[in-house]
């Protein structure tokens, strides 16, 4: 049920075409988050004239609420939310370890109470896989756990030790042929990290992913792990850099070989006044937008940028008005999205490091 077909390729970069049971991805791809199956503000026409391919939704979320198997009776959750082309779903790892309240970790799962409601919940490899199963996903992810960026390296290879038993584990719970990708944790230790990858790969998962970073490492020490391990990833399946980022550390991540990224970056900071342009980023706050009639970005193409003026979305803002931060998404979103597309024109006519160059221009000191 996955098909990954590499198109081009431009030294460690690649592009490709994922075909996915709900769609077609082309990668390098970004994927707009949606935690609680909706990515906030936005309609799925707003996501749609935004031309996203696919996008991530949350299974530790969905798992605490709608409670009641609410999904499974809407028939899933392209139906529950009507959004017919690809999500991924991540397996809840990381939020169980950095959301919930009291967690006590043993061989066969976590116990944890519910933020929500304070009930007790035992999340197991196998919960968090049939919760996958149930939402009916385009891709699943093993169930793993996360260290902080502050962890030991024996408590990060002992983590690490128990997410690869996780995984066996996941792998059994898939009595599916839905595609399900593995995990590469390790902190930011590189001979961890290829210990866990050559074990994952036993298992023959249909993708592999980089997981545990992100968690308040310099995005330099971050950089050098995906530039150690990104082409080590088998050559064949789709790689996934989970929770990068910045369009920076996008751009850099790509030219080690990864193909797929999610990040809140570009939903959040819209909510938050903050935009990104072709020239850098804006933040719609600054008293100097107050009487400018010009679009966000004078190139975008987009439904807020064709419509309205930073002058305006600024005094929504400056209102509470809900449209501000919808306007606000549909821009940073699309950006995203034309980003990515410039990325894979770039491997493709082999101008990648002019692109680079580019973005270190605009976005380095960001
Ligand atoms: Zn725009």
């Amino acid at each position: 049920m996955i098909k990954f077909t590499l198109k081009n390729k431009s030294r460690k970069a690649r592009t490709g075409i994922l075909e996915l049971k709900h769609g077609i991805v082309e990668t390098p791809t970004f994927m707009t988050v949606g935690t609680y199956g909706s990515v906030k503000s936005l309609a799925n026409s707003d996501l749609l004239e935004c031309e996203a391919q696919i996008i991530l939704c949350n299974a530790y979320h969905l798992m605490l609420r709608p409670e009641h198997d609410v999904v499974l009776k809407a028939g899933g959750l392209h139906k529950f939310m009507n959004w017919s082309k690809p999500i991924l779903t991540d397996s809840g790892g990381y939020q169980v370890f950095s959301l919930s309240r009291q967690t006590r970790v043993s061989r066969n799962g976590v116990e944890f109470k519910s933020p929500l409601n304070g009930n007790k919940i035992f999340m197991t490899p196998e919960k968090s896989i049939e919760t996958q199963i149930n939402l009916g996903s385009d891709i699943m992810m093993i169930f793993d756990e996360c260290t902080p960026y502050t962890a030991t390296r024996d408590e990060v290879k002992k983590s690490m030790e128990l997410s690869l038993y996780w995984a066996e584990l996941s792998k059994k719970a898939n009595n599916t042929t839905m595609p399900l990708f593995g995990i590469v944790q390790g902190g930011m230790h590189n001979d961890l990290r290829e210990i866990s990858l050559n074990e994952l790969t036993k298992h023959n998962f249909d993708g592999y992913a980089l997981g545990g970073l992100s968690v308040g490492e310099p995005s330099d020490i971050r950089n050098d792990i995906v530039e150690h391990i990104g082409c080590k990833l088998p050559e064949g399946k789709p790689r996934y850099l989970m929770g990068v980022g910045k369009p920076i550390d996008i751009i850099y991540a790509v030219r080690e070989g990864i193909d797929m990224f999610d990040c809140v970056i570009p939903t959040r900071n819209a909510r938050n006044g903050q935009l990104f342009t072709n020239l850098g980023n804006l933040n719609i706050r600054n008293k100097k937008y107050e009487s400018d009639f010009t679009p966000i970005d004078k190139t975008c193409p987009c439904f807020t940028c064709k419509n309205y003026s930073r002058a305006y979305i600024r005094h929504l803002d400056r209102c509470n008005d809900i449209l501000a931060g919808r306007l606000m998404s549909i821009h940073n979103v699309y950006f995203y999205q034309e980003f990515m597309r410039k990325i894979r024109l770039s491997i493709q006519e082999n101008t990648l490091d002019a692109l680079i160059e580019n973005i270190e221009q605009n976005y380095i000191h960001e």
